[in-house]
């Protein structure tokens, strides 16, 4: 007998590793995977390609409802397209970084993203054994019904440190200033419409900063399944009250 669909939610900051946890967690339990930061991304890319005024909330929220896009649920192949343009690497381009939070902010594309995303989880619960969804707002507002919620946390100076280490391995060249830029100045602006930095009442928080990755996605892992903490994943796990 099939057992009974799970969504995993899973929020963090930039840095905190929530992609790369997020998506081997998906690979081990052999579920979908969804980015949500990957939608912002994508209407980002739309409005600068178009030449739609971002400084206009009415025009972004319009192009929102509008946006043909495409987005995979498959973690091992990542795919995001905008009117049948492959936008998967485009939408990691530092200007992209440097203006989605103009747009995520904008509460109606919020409210549209939600309800998109809503339906891919909804749509991955029917059709497989469910999904791993990764982003800032995932535990809090678009699946705050999930099976498991996770928050996901390291300290300053790790998310700095492992951003630009993961620009280094994408050949982006940027000084530390634009680092800080995409790190700290994102995560405020991004912070002003959406709670990650502490777990919401009854989401788990790990902190990661003295965490290897391996010993990261096995803190999710144990979570999910149940399991007692090991040595392989000492750090604090603290869960959110009201
Ligand atoms: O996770 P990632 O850095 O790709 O997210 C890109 C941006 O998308 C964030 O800086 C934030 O502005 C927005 N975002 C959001 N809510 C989510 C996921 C991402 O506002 N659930």
């Amino acid at each position: 007998m099939r057992s009974s669909p799970v969504t995993i939610a899973i929020d963090g900051p930039s840095g905190s590793g929530k992609s790369s946890v997020s998506r081997a967690v998906a690979r081990e339990l052999g579920l979908e995977y969804l980015d949500t930061g990957a939608m912002y991304r994508a209407l980002t890319w739309w409005c600068l390609d178009r030449g739609f005024d971002l400084t206009d909330p009415q025009t972004v929220a319009s192009a929102s409802t509008r946006l043909p896009l495409e987005i995979g649920t498959d973690p091992d192949h990542p795919r995001i397209a905008v009117d049948g343009t492959d936008i998967v690497q485009a939408v990691r381009e530092p200007h992209i970084s440097a203006h989605v939070s103009t747009i995520a902010t904008n509460l109606a594309v919020r409210a549209d993203m939600r309800d998109r995303q809503r339906r891919i989880i909804a749509a991955a619960r029917g059709h497989s054994g469910g999904i791993v969804v990764e982003g800032r707002d995932i535990t809090t507002v678009v699946a705050p019904d999930a099976e498991h919620r996770v928050l996901l946390s390291a300290s300053e100076e790790a998310r700095l440190s492992r951003r630009a280490k993961e620009l280094q391995d994408n050949a982006v060249r940027q000084s530390a200033d634009d680092t800080r830029d995409q790190v700290l100045r994102r995560d405020r602006d991004d912070a002003t419409v959406s709670a990650f930095f502490e777990p919401a009442e009854g989401v788990v928080g790990i902190d990661t900063s003295h965490l290897t990755f391996d010993q990261s996605v096995a803190a999710v892992l144990s979570l999910v399944r149940g399991a007692p903490l090991t040595q392989d994943h000492p750090e604090p796990i603290t869960e959110g009250l009201s």
